[in-house]
This record gives structure tokens, C-alpha cells and sequence, in this order.
């Protein structure tokens, strides 16, 4: 194990976006790469938007792409545990308590009520208030307020929070890896809450003391988080870490398929894609979200789709084993800027590892539909099966449309086939046909093709009009693997049974 240490730090507010997918697959990744540890920590420390079911589902999530951490809720306790930030309370407060003893952080009384007063007055007069050097002096806090009058108030027990004392006009400078050197001045922040009213941390307060002792090495998360970024900075100075700040690296959005911003529930609502890895019951709502899993991705394809949108190569390579990336993994390549989703693509990859999924494991997938439908088939055959047809399909579910066929006899017969396919001699031809096909001895594709081509050539009867007519009779339609294959599967006797029946039943 090397000393990089990196960490996925979700809020339990909800689904896992697909975006937050990727930044856990580039902590995956990064780690991977680095020999180092992958770390799952749950920051819940608003309960105002704690849901239920969410931290399962996370945990879920991680473990279908197949990148489980080494470390965190869900995944066994690692030296740093608990990993769950409501667990770790206790620590946080003493930490906040020291900041205001360093006068880096104070105590404020404001109301909410008071705070959306003064909001509203600045708003009439169309500017925009904030809570920093150029309000704190008249607002009710420990920097305003005697000391007995603070004790008097806590002592009452009013409800206080701890802000940040946010430096009135400094130029704060961190080199990020993904966008290089990024500057804020401090004079236009906040004086953000650490510490609230409830006797929990904030994010911000939570987040950096936890990558502190958690001992993290870089910090790999999305470019939402760039504001927060000075504050970060400036709490490892506070709280004297300078030295051990991690490194940080933002990543670039996802952006919507058309036009601007960045991707949404409502796009994929629109357009028909999933922006989950795995469906989802909202508990609040009942509203049900599609999920990449329920819908037939394979996790290999959403996963290699995922680690393309943001970093490249390098080269036109775009099929990755999740091993292969973690082996070129870098966060040199990240780009800068956005990259566009695209759910064809999407699919496209989830061909792409359909078609090289061994056939025996795509059965394995296959097998639930049919069973659902009644059908039982032997593996091997199965397997078989599945080599022939998935050529043809994007999804799991798709191949029932590319071989139903096998398993039964086609009820209809498409009609725009017939009428081209099927003609007045065609019955005549399809009982010679039977003929032949009764006197091939190993019923299999190599026999059966060389003696019905041999006839056909023989006779002059033209390929096209035989074996067009043949495939509709046994298929049903103009669609379907190499006809020789497809009989061999069947066998000798389904076969002249459903030349026997078309005959019967079409014109
Ligand atoms: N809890 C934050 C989130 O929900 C973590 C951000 C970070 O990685 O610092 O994304």
C-alpha cells in the first residue's frame, strides 16, 4: 500500500447520479493506479435531507460497477472507523470550539428570521447580502457582543452557530491538478456556518477534518466543489494541517446530450435515458427512476462509457477493462472542460461488451427471461444460441426478439415477406426441399447446407428464392443468424415440421 489515499464522500440525499458514479470510479481508479486505498465515507450530517435507503443504495451502486472501496460504511471497518459522519459527532465539535478559540471562527445568534429580514432589505434595494467583513461588525455574534453577554446566551440556550471569520481581503492560490493555479480573493466569501445550531458540523467543517484524519491524499471530486475550495484551504491553515492538506483535483461536469449545462434528472426523462446506475424508489414520492442496471447495461459498459466522459487516453482506444484503466489511469488527462453524454454511445458500449461476453455468461443472463416465459433450455444450447444471435442485440432483453425462433414456431408470418418471398411454385419447391433435408444423415449445419446447396445447384433453382422461402418458414420472417445454423439447433424433425406447416397455412 502506498501513502495515496483517496476518498468517495456522498451525501445520503438520494440516488447516485451518474456523475457521482464517475467521481467514485476516478477515486477507484486513482487509487488503483497508486496502490493505495479506496475510501467510502457517508457525509450525513444535514438531517434535513437525510433519506432513507439512500447510503444503501450508494453502497449498492458501488458494488454492481464493481469498484468497491477498501475502506468505509458498507464495506468493512478500516482504521479510521466509523466512516458514517453521524457516527464521528463528537469529534467535530472540538475542533470548531478551537477555531473560535484561535479567533479563526465565532459565535452568531442571528436568527434565520432576522438574517431573511436583512436579506429582503438588501434585495429592495437590489443588492445582495453577505454574511462577511462587510456585515459582521453590525450582526449579533461573539465578535459584536461582550463575552458575559455570549455566556448570558449561551447559558440561556439559545440556539447559536459557528462561522468561519473569513479573511477581509487576501488572494487565496491552490493548484489544482485538473485546472491548474485557482485564485478567489477571500473579501468576496462568506462567513460560512462549521457548526450548527443542532450540535452538528456542516459539510465543510466535516469534510476537512475528516480528510485530515482519515489521512487523504487527494481529493478527486466534482467541479461543484470549486467554490468551497478556498474555505477548505483556508480551514487546514486554521487548524494548523497546512502540511498535511491533501491535494485537489476538480472534475469537469457532465453535460446535458444538447445544449447547456450540466445533465439532469429531466434530461434523461425527456430522452429516455437513465441518469442512475440502478432504479430507484423514491420513499418520499413513490416515484420510480430508471436505473442502467434494470434497463439491461452491463456494468462493464457503463462503467468504461463513464471513464471517457472527462478523461481520455490519449489514443482512439475506447474499449477499457476496468483493469486496464486503473493501470492508464491519470488525472493529467482530465480535461477541463465539460463532455457532453451521449445515450447512443452509451449504447454502442453496451454492445460493444455484449458481443465479447462469453456466450456461456450471456446465457447466464439470458436464462431469467426465458424462464419467466416458460422455457427451459439447456445450457450449452443456450450458449450456442446466444453466439449466433448477439451480434444483433444491444441489450440482454433484445435477444429474445433475435431468437424466439429457436425455442418456437413462429404463429404468424410477417406479410411483406411473404408477398415478396413466397410464391406460386414456392409449396412445390419447400416439399423438395423437405425431401432433401429427410435424407441428410448428421443433421447438423455443414451436412445439411452442402446437400440443400448442392440440390439447389443442381437443379438451377436459384439460392435466393430457395433459402428466402426456407427462412421464412422456419423464422417467421426475413430476419435471423445463417439458416443452416439455425435448423441444426432446431433439429431435423422441428424443421420439416415447420416447412409442413407453412406449407399449409401460406397462399
Ligand atoms: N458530501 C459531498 C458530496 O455530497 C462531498 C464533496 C467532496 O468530495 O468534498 O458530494
Amino acid at each position: 500500500m502506498s501513502d495515496v489515499r483517496v476518498r468517495f464522500a456522498p451525501s445520503p440525499t438520494g440516488p447516485l447520479h451518474m456523475g457521482g458514479v464517475r467521481t467514485a470510479l476516478f477515486n477507484y481508479l486513482f487509487a488503483r493506479k497508486h496502490r493505495g486505498t479506496f475510501i467510502l465515507r457517508i457525509e450525513d450530517t444535514d438531517q434535513t435531507r437525510f433519506v432513507p435507503g439512500a447510503e444503501d443504495y450508494i453502497i449498492e451502486a458501488l458494488k454492481w460497477c464493481g469498484i468497491s472501496p477498501d475502506e468505509g460504511s458498507g464495506f468493512g471497518d478500516g482504521p479510521f472507523a466509523p466512516y458514517r459522519q453521524s457516527e464521528r459527532k463528537e469529534i467535530y465539535k472540538t475542533y470548531s470550539e478551537k477555531l473560535v478559540d484561535s479567533g479563526w471562527a465565532y459565535y452568531a445568534f442571528d436568527t434565520p428570521e432576522e438574517l431573511n429580514d436583512i436579506r429582503s432589505k438588501y434585495e429592495a434595494e437590489k443588492n445582495t447580502f453577505i454574511y462577511n467583513h462587510t456585515t459582521r461588525q453590525n450582526l449579533k455574534n461573539s465578535l459584536t457582543l461582550s463575552a458575559d453577554e455570549v455566556i448570558a446566551k449561551m447559558e440561556n440556550g439559545e440556539p447559536y452557530v459557528v462561522r468561519f471569520r473569513m479573511p477581509e481581503n487576501e488572494t487565496v492560490t491552490i493548484n489544482d491538478i485538473v485546472r491548474g493555479e485557482v485564485s478567489f480573493n477571500s473579501g468576496d466569501l462568506d462567513d460560512k456556518i462549521l457548526f450548527k445550531s443542532d450540535g452538528l458540523p456542516t459539510y465543510h467543517l466535516a469534510n476537512v477534518v475528516d480528510d485530515y484524519l482519515m489521512q487523504i491524499s487527494h481529493v478527486i471530486r466534482g467541479e461543484e466543489w470549486l467554490p468551497s475550495l478556498p474555505l477548505h484551504a483556508l480551514l487546514y491553515r486554521a487548524l494548523g494541517w497546512e502540511d498535511k492538506r491533501p491535494d485537489f483535483a476538480h472534475l469537469p461536469l457532465i453535460l446535458k446530450p444538447v445544449g447547456q449545462g450540466k445533465l439532469s434528472k429531466r434530461d434523461g426523462d425527456k430522452m429516455g435515458f437513465p441518469v442512475f446506475p440502478l432504479r430507484w424508489n423514491d420513499p418520499k414520492t413513490g416515484e420510480i427512476a430508471s436505473g442502467y442496471r434494470e434497463d439491461g447495461y452491463l456494468p462493464e459498459a457503463f462503467i468504461n462509457m463513464l471513464a471517457l466522459l472527462g478523461w481520455n487516453p490519449g489514443t482512439d482506444q475506447e474499449i477499457f477493462s476496468l483493469e486496464e484503466l486503473s493501470n492508464l489511469f491519470t488525472l493529467e488527462r482530465v480535461g477541463k472542460s465539460g463532455s457532453k453524454f451521449d445515450p447512443e454511445k452509451t449504447k454502442w458500449f453496451n454492445h460493444q461488451y455484449l458481443v465479447n461476453l462469453d456466450n456461456h455468461k450471456l446465457a447466464g443472463l439470458y436464462l431469467p427471461f426465458l424462464k419467466e416465459k416458460g422455457i427451459s433450455v439447456g445450457e450449452e444450447k443456450l450458449a450456442y444460441i446466444c453466439g449466433l444471435v448477439k451480434e444483433r442485440a444491444t441489450f440482454v432483453q433484445d435477444l429474445w426478439d433475435q431468437s424466439s425462433f429457436f425455442f418456437a414456431a413462429p404463429e404468424s408470418y410477417d406479410e411483406k415477406t411473404v408477398r415478396k418471398r413466397w410464391k406460386e411454385q414456392t409449396p412445390g419447391l419447400m416439399k423438395q426441399l423437405i425431401q432433401v433435408l429427410e435424407n441428410v444423415d448428421v443433421f447438423d449445419a455443414e451436412q445439411s447446407e452442402e446437400a440443400v446447396k448442392n440440390w439447389i445447384t443442381e437443379n438451377e433453382l436459384g439460392m435466393g428464392a430457395i433459402m428466402n422461402a426456407f427462412r421464412l418458414a422456419i423464422v417467421g420472417e426475413g430476419k435471423g443468424p445463417h439458416m443452416f445454423d439455425i435448423i441444426a439447433v432446431i433439429g431435423k424433425e422441428e424443421t420439416i415440421r415447420r416447412l409442413n406447416k407453412a406449407i399449409e397455412v401460406l397462399p
